[in-house]
């Protein structure tokens, strides 16, 4: 599925809000439909190169939102809903 995020292209570089392929959840994973979210001190160290972080990177650990999806068929046994 496709969705927003702040992706960081390099080492010092800006943020970027741009459109990416999130894969679908996998057993023991749940989709969670963010409403709001924001970059902290922990992000823009990862930005600066303090952390081993890949680049190109998507960045915003916060958010707070609502489930939004099923457990995929498959998934772990004795999981409610
Ligand atoms: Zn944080």
């Amino acid at each position: 599925m496709r969705v927003t995020a702040a992706v960081m292209e390099e080492k010092c570089g800006a943020f970027n809000i741009d459109t990416v392929e999130l894969d679908t959840p996998q057993a023991e994973e749940v989709l969670i439909k963010i409403v709001a979210t924001g970059i902290c001190h922990t992000d823009l160290h990862a930005r600066d190169g303090y952390f081993p972080m890949p680049y190109p990177g998507v960045y915003g650990h916060e958010g707070g939102g609502c489930r939004g999806g099923r457990r995929p068929r498959g998934g772990a046994s004795g999981a409610r809903r």
